[in-house]
């Protein structure tokens, strides 16, 4: 079994990122990227507080915009129409989830689509699921980043996504099959997932239920990767039963130490990608 170490890779990546923060720095442009926190949800701002440390490490300017629990729709649109025109902010982050009385498509299409660093945008997704994309979601990119670094063969391969978020599976879905993997998006309505999940070739679950994937449900030398993040006794755990699927795949993701890593290290890529994409 060979771990996919999301904490090394993503290192890696980072170092890279921050060799072009300095050619753009001696251009004269210092990246900017602006995040949004709405409310005091303590997991949003412990995410918060990871993505602008990371974006200083590596010299990319931010500007955190935190905002009341109660603010309305129509002035969180109003902010970020003032991040969208201006200049200095390459990229605009609203965290999610957003308070209920806030529809979250009217503040994602709010954002200009060339500052869309999350990749959630109608117009990035419509991108992506022709196969000519402009972002790319950060979490499922780092998963490609991931086989891309491991040589893991999607071509033809089956592949079953647990979890049919918006940030995770569907994306992903669609970046798989640009890859000519043939992929199965579940959900908690899919019929007998386990039957799934057997008979493929890399298995990645985006759930945010620990021990949802067990030995018996994988085959042996199946590749895993593991999304899910839940809190158990506390301590950070995935939806993969880590101790004994390991022993059946030929690669796992870790919990910490995978996928999390990653998708901040796409963040600060596409932040920088979007320094290209806006022209400046
Ligand atoms: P989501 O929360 O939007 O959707 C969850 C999906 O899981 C839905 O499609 C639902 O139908 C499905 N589901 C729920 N219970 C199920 C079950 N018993 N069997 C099969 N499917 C089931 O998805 P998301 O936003 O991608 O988040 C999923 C998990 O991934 C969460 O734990 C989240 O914290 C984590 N996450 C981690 C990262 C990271 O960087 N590691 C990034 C994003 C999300």
């Amino acid at each position: 079994m060979i771990l996919l170490d999301g904490k090394t890779l993503s290192k890696k990546i980072r170092e890279q990122i921050k060799g072009r923060v300095e050619e753009f720095k001696n251009r004269g442009i210092i990246p900017g990227l602006a995040v949004i926190l709405v409310g005091d949800n303590p997991a949003s701002q412990l995410y918060v507080n990871m993505k602008t440390k990371a974006c200083e490490d590596v010299g990319i300017y931010s500007i955190n915009h935190r905002m009341p629990a109660e603010i309305s729709e129509k002035e969180l649109i109003n902010v970020i129409k003032m991040l969208n025109d201006n200049p200095m902010v390459h990229g605009i982050l609203v965290q999610l989830p957003l308070p209920k009385h806030i529809k979250e498509e009217n503040v994602i299409e709010a954002i200009d689509y060339k500052k869309d660093v999350d990749g959630f945008h109608p117009y990035s997704v419509g991108r992506l699921v022709r196969g000519n994309p402009l972002f790319y979601p950060c979490t499922p990119y780092g998963i490609m980043k991931l086989f891309e670094e491991y040589d893991i063969e999607l071509r033809g391969k089956d592949v079953v996504i647990v979890g049919a978020g918006n940030i995770t599976g569907k994306p992903l879905a669609s970046m798989l099959t640009n890859a000519f993997s043939t992929v199965q998006l579940c959900h908690i309505h899919t019929k007998e997932l386990e039957k799934k999940t057997k008979k493929a070739d890399i298995v990645i679950s985006a759930v945010g239920k620990p021990k949802l994937i067990t030995k018996d449900m994988v085959k042996e030398g199946c590749v895993i990767v593991d999304v899910g993040i839940s809190r158990v006794d506390n301590r950070v755990v995935g939806d993969v039963d880590f101790e004994n699927v390991s022993e059946k795949a030929s690669y796992i993701t870790p919990v910490p130490g995978g996928v999390g890593p990653m998708t901040i290290a796409m963040l600060l890529y596409n932040t920088v990608k979007a320094i290209e994409i806006n022209g400046t």
